[in-house]
């Protein structure tokens, strides 16, 4: 059964939003942060009370927006999705806070990056479900509470050590996202794979699934892109070998390592002597932002084993030299 139109096919925003899971029960992986939420959800549900606010971490492409989503769809509210940066000002967030209706759910992605004064009201508006809405300026200013709907927020960070404490403590759960491991990668491709009409034997999924960062959003992008070299250059099937040959095609490694990934480890190597070295001093040799060489990069490097972050600053380990074709010194970390 096709769920993507053709129309659609082109569109990777659209194929993306056709394979998010829609209910707990489709969401594969992350068994106890499911467990956890489903007990939250399930006894707000019992009370007739909106849950308690809930926070989610983890590195990008895990599934947060589709959990925020998923959320809302279990409690049967609609749903309010806005992000930190897009919440400059407090009043950005007092027009979302003031129309919210009973219960509903509010998704503000990239949670950290909220300024400071949008903070602010946040955090009454989670504890006292009320804004202070100031008129005027300076000395003869004066606040104007105004009471809100009770509401859910969603917060969803890449950098759950970056919000203030104040913030994080208003959250009654806390949901860790964790990479995926092979098996459950296995299974979202399979998953996507029927739903886009892919022929995917299960060598081929594997295969996908090894090189996918343990990312889900990865693992469905890499499936495009072997399935269009499958079409093009052998008979659509998307086999071992053809997903080993596409995967190399487009510089996924053998274990996954994406570019920026081998950048950062060629710069550790090769220009650092395999460090210690700073972030900073490192991003400005692979010519990224330390934001990005350190939320996107940098989880997987360390959960792989090949690279260590320690108080004098990045180290490769012994598997990054190898893996990178070269002798480890004799001092290399293990
Ligand atoms: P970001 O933090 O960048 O917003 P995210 O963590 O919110 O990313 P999503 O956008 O929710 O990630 O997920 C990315 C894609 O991965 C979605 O298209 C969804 O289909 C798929 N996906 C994520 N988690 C799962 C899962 N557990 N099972 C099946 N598919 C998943």
């Amino acid at each position: 059964r096709e769920l993507v139109s053709p129309d659609a096919a082109g569109d990777e925003r659209a194929i993306e939003a056709a394979l998010r899971p829609k209910r707990l029960d489709e969401f594969i992986g992350q068994a106890r942060v499911r467990e956890q939420l489903s007990l939250v959800l399930q006894s707000a549900l019992a009370r007739g009370r909106p849950p308690d606010h809930i926070l989610m971490s983890g590195s990008p492409g895990l599934g947060k927006t589709t959990l925020a989503m998923i959320i809302a769809a279990e409690l049967g509210v609609p749903l309010r999705v806005t992000s930190g940066p897009a919440l400059e000002r407090a009043g950005d967030l007092a027009a979302i806070l003031s129309t919210l209706s009973e219960g509903e759910v509010l998704f503000i992605d990239e949670i950290h990056r909220t300024s400071r004064p949008a903070q602010e009201m946040l955090y009454l508006a989670m504890e006292d479900f009320r804004v202070d809405i100031v008129v005027g300026k300076g000395p003869g200013a004066t606040a104007i509470p105004l009471d809100i709907a009770p509401f859910t927020l969603v917060g969803a960070t890449t950098r759950a050590g970056l919000l203030p404490a104040p913030l994080r403590d208003r959250f009654g759960f806390v949901a860790h996202m964790d990479f995926y491991d092979v098996a459950e990668l296995e299974q979202v491709l399979h998953r996507s794979a029927r739903l886009l009409s892919v022929n995917l034997p299960p060598d081929g999924a594997h295969e996908i699934a090894r090189r996918s960062r343990g990312t889900p959003r990865i693992a469905n992008r890499l499936l495009r892109r072997v399935r269009d070299y499958a079409e093009v250059r052998a008979d659509g099937v998307v086999s071992r070998e053809v997903a080993a040959a596409a995967l190399d095609l487009y510089e996924v490694d053998s274990e996954g390592l994406d570019r920026l990934d081998r950048a950062v480890l060629h710069a550790l190597l090769h220009r650092f002597g395999g460090g210690p070295v700073g972030l900073s001093t490192l991003a400005v040799a692979v010519g990224e932002e330390p934001e990005t060489v350190e939320v996107v990069a940098e989880p997987f490097l360390v959960r792989q084993g090949l690279l260590a972050r320690t108080p004098r600053g990045r180290v490769a380990t012994a598997a990054a030299w190898l893996h990178m074709g070269l002798t480890p010194p004799p001092d290399a970390v293990g």
